[in-house]
């Protein structure tokens, strides 16, 4: 049993406390002011699965950025610190999830997904917007503003 732990600061109060890791998924609350703490895992991308596509992304509470790559494509690697800061700056807004599509054909054909970097929008189990092609960071947070006040 690791018992790694990670030192979370309160949203509320500002108070650090420290979190073992493994008690992170029973939402842990601040020890000064009760309220609940942010999941720090969720400041960087999530790696989601054909598996996993449906709870993650379909599922999910929250507006999810789908960045669709693949290890040997030049441009996902440059989009890669991107998104890496985008998942920091939207933390519990929208998650950021990372899809490889060589190992995850079946959502990739799924969403006919030709070329890569392909971004999805999804909120609500909707693909709002799609987006294709190494972007810039404003480009793409505007889009996930514009996703964030969609209806
Ligand atoms: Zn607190």
């Amino acid at each position: 049993m690791i018992s790694e732990t990670i030192v979370v600061r309160c949203m509320h109060c500002s108070t650090k406390n420290r979190v073992a890791l493994s008690r992170m998924d029973e939402g842990p609350k601040c020890g000064k002011c009760g309220s609940s703490l942010p999941d720090p895992r969720l400041d960087a991308p999530v790696d989601i699965t054909d598996a996993s596509f449906e709870s993650e992304v379909m599922q999910s509470p929250v507006p999810v950025l789908v960045d669709c790559w693949a290890p040997w494509c030049g441009p996902c690697k440059t989009m890669g610190p991107v998104l890496d800061t985008l998942a920091s700056e939207y933390r519990g807004k929208v998650k950021v999830a990372k899809l490889n599509v060589d190992e995850n054909q079946g959502a990739a054909s799924r969403f006919s997904i030709m070329s890569i970097p392909t971004l999805l929008f999804v909120k609500d189990g909707q693909i709002l917007d799609t987006a294709t092609g190494a972007l810039p960071k404003q480009e793409i947070s505007g889009r996930m503003d514009q996703m964030l006040l969609s209806e």
